[in-house]
């Protein structure tokens, strides 16, 4: 009978090592031996092109076994995993049907078991990935998601302190959708392909890709496109602003995904500034300069205007109670950040606005100077001594 058979890419794309000495007899051996239980194998090391993905493929009794090593040398957190979301890719893309994928831990020095490299292979073994030696590496089983709002507050758990450079956002809409809002150029690419992979083998409702555009930066890699594409489960939606525009010239609201992505990024996952409802369902993106009055400002261009609609700074998280309250002008901000009740409001609601109330002030988190400035615009047409201080 045949042997187990490795082929194996030999060249690095950016290191002048090949994997022929990293891949060593003893590593090769050991990774035959869990993926098909032979100890004996050939092997190719192919000079044609790079090896994408950290990969080895052992065929073996009609089956196609992808294999995918960890980083053997320390990495940062964005760096270490931005081979396997290429590999699962691959993956993806053969056509035997009959076929596994596998990780496996090469030696190295780096701490293995970091928060975030915990979430990711958790996210690993949820898109269908086994691990190989796992027990030799870490202290800890690794368990997969069984559902999608764990994956959510773990991703909240796991968001670096610098957000810009974590930049995909994982939350549900008010229809219950889940919606991954994703940069889909550098390193959160590989993120959000493999959130992508994960949610899409355990989640029960839609789930929709808004892929985050800047300028003519790439979308997602076309093959990692088609993968998702052809799961059948995710709806890629582009946010070029085409929506924006065509919303902004019809409606006095504006539905936008990229106005979405931007209080993401600003604020972090969604929860109400007054009353910190973290429910994803009920959250939305409030206006502070309504979009209607930003329509009507008669010294700005419209893409000016577009950009005020879409801007991070105009806007906080409300729960959908306080958003209505505060478009209705039942509640309202001062330029100093305080929250205030119309004065002449009926008791029973009243007492009712405060009980669902939390807080009298906004956070100075939150009440950026760019943020006081939409609000000063907010007020110009209000008088302050209609309302009075919650409480
Ligand atoms: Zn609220």
């Amino acid at each position: 009978m045949k042997k187990p058979h490795f082929i194996i890419k030999n060249k690095f794309q950016k290191r002048r090592e090949l994997y022929s000495d990293i891949l060593t007899p003893i590593i090769l051996k050991d990774v035959c031996e869990r993926v098909t239980g032979c100890r004996d194998y050939t092997y190719e090391f192919n000079d044609t092109g790079y090896n994408e993905g950290r990969l080895a493929i052992i065929k073996y009794k009609g089956r196609t076994n992808f294999i995918s090593f960890s980083e053997d040398r320390v990495m940062g957190r964005n760096s270490s995993f931005q081979s396997f979301p290429t590999a699962l890719v691959r993956y993806h893309q053969e056509e035997n049907k009959n076929k596994k994928i596998f990780f496996y831990f090469l030696p190295s020095s780096g701490n293995y078991e970091t928060p975030y490299f915990k979430f990711i292979y958790r996210l690993m073994k949820t898109a269908g990935v086994e691990f190989l030696n796992e027990d030799d590496f870490l202290t800890s089983r690794i368990h997969f998601f069984t559902a999608v709002d764990d994956i959510i507050t773990s991703r909240d758990m796991n968001r670096g302190r610098n957000r810009s450079n974590q930049s995909t956002y994982l939350t549900r809409g008010s229809d219950n959708t889940i919606q991954i809002y994703g940069k889909t150029y550098g390193a959160s690419k590989y993120e959000t392909t493999l959130l992508c992979l994960a949610l899409s083998k355990i989640a029960t409702t839609g789930i929709e890709l808004y892929e985050i555009r800047e300028g003519n930066l790439r979308i997602l890699p076309a093959p990692a496109r088609e993968v998702i594409n052809n799961l059948g489960t995710i709806k890629i939606i582009s946010t070029d602003l085409t929506m924006e525009r065509r919303e902004f010239e019809e409606n006095d609201s504006l539905r936008s995904p990229r106005y979405i992505f931007n209080i993401l990024e600003r604020l972090g996952p969604k929860k109400c500034s007054f009353c910190n409802c973290e429910i994803p369902q009920l959250v939305e993106g409030a206006h502070i300069w309504p979009v209607a009055d930003i329509k009507r400002e008669s010294n700005l261009s419209q893409a000016q205007k577009l950009e005020k609609a879409i801007d991070g700074n105009n806007g906080i998280w409300l729960c959908q109670n306080h958003h209505k309250l505060l478009d209705f002008h039942i509640l309202t901000i001062s330029n100093e950040g305080e929250l205030k009740i119309q004065s002449n409001l009926d008791e029973i609601s009243s007492d009712f606005i405060k009980d669902i109330t939390t807080t009298n002030q906004i956070p100075d988190t939150v009440l950026t100077s760019q943020f006081v400035g939409y609000l000063e615009k907010r007020n110009r047409a209000f008088q302050d001594s209609h309302y009075q201080i919650l409480i």
